[in-house]
């Protein structure tokens, strides 16, 4: 395979972001404090979820389902997704989320198999755990999955890395993919500091754009 597309998650497959939305419906507003805190990079990500999360109270199995079953996505998603297998085009999902919470709405929208790098998460007996495995001390935006560790090895493995984003867990690898596709958050960081971007507004413009075609004939 030559072309690898590193897609984020929260906000990028999903409609709005799904972290946000649980903290929103579950946690004390004390947890937007801490996002401020980590959207500027004062903070990790793994002092952020540990603090947000510890914000939450009565937890149970079903508000998660139930939750779960909410979550939109970008319903182009998954056309991209078999557009992509059927070209022997590569797509992972690194997030700097949870993988739990991507395996658990990609299932309820019929999206299996895709290759996800995540932070770890569990609910059991009312509490939350969590464990970073892919966490890299160097990490300027002080991640929990560093993107941009993730971008480094596909450059060597891959000819061509597209990186599709929104918001500020991808701003550390912005500047180090061959293409970008940028909305939100993501596309404002990028005008900001002259780093190249492709706008986009779905999966669908992705599929359908020039330079992603032009690679993959
Ligand atoms: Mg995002
Ligand atoms: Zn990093």
């Amino acid at each position: 395979m030559d072309s690898i597309v590193v897609c984020d998650f929260d906000g990028t497959i999903t409609k709005v972001d799904c972290i946000n939305d649980f903290l929103g419906h579950f946690a004390d507003k004390k947890w937007l404090e801490i996002e401020d805190d980590w959207v500027a990079g004062r903070i990790s990500t793994v002092d952020a979820m540990h603090s947000q999360f510890d914000l939450i109270k009565g937890m149970t199995e079903e508000k998660m389902e139930k939750f779960f079953d909410s979550v939109e996505i970008d319903e182009s998603f998954k056309a991209f997704y078999d557009y992509a297998n059927k070209n022997k085009i590569k797509v992972v999902i690194v997030s700097d989320g949870f993988e739990y919470f991507v395996g658990q709405v990609l299932k309820r929208h019929g999206i299996e198999g895709v290759e996800v790098y995540s932070n770890k998460f569990s609910f059991e007996n009312g509490k939350f755990e969590m464990d970073f495995p892919y966490i890299n001390p160097s990490c300027k935006r002080k991640a929990g999955t560093c993107k941009c560790s993730f971008i480094k090895k596909f450059k060597q493995l891959y000819k061509t890395v597209y990186y599709v984003g929104d918001g500020a867990s991808d701003f550390c690898p912005a500047d180090k993919v061959d293409f970008l596709f940028a909305k939100n958050k993501l596309l404002d960081y990028c005008q900001k500091r002259d780093i190249p971007y492709i706008q986009y507004t779905d999966f669908n413009g992705v599929m359908n754009n020039d330079r992603f075609r032009y690679n993959n004939r």
